[in-house]
């Protein structure tokens, strides 16, 4: 079973990464687990992989299931298989939110 962690711990795992630049055509049909309790076949569109971690792990993007699963790619005989490692779902609770980008106004006066 996948650890399923919160948003902000997946950020902090997954951290370092840069854009996937590896060939991932290789790995189309390969399954991984994922956090929603399900398998799910990789394929780059429906489920594309939004972060390459070194140490040959992805993060995988699955919109369908809302969930975002980091895997550890692994050559096993002849096929490669992905090993979940931890999994968060991908949403923002909107209570939460804030809007990071206004950090102008923020003059201190004592
Ligand atoms: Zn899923």
């Amino acid at each position: 079973m996948v650890n399923i962690v919160n948003m902000e711990e997946f950020y902090q795992s997954t951290f370092g990464g840069r854009p996937c630049q590896l060939d991932m055509s290789i790995y189309v049909g390969v399954t991984y687990e994922c956090g929603c309790g399900s398998e799910h076949s990789w394929d780059p569109y429906s489920t594309p992989v939004i972060r390459e971690i070194p140490g040959m792990k992805v993060v995988i993007d699955n919109p369908q299931c809302g969930y975002v699963t980091l895997v550890k790619i692994k050559l096993g005989f002849f096929k490669y298989k992905f090993e979940s490692i931890i999994s968060s779902i991908n949403k923002i609770d909107n209570k939460t939110t804030k809007t990071p980008k206004k950090k102008k106004k923020k003059k201190r006066r004592k």
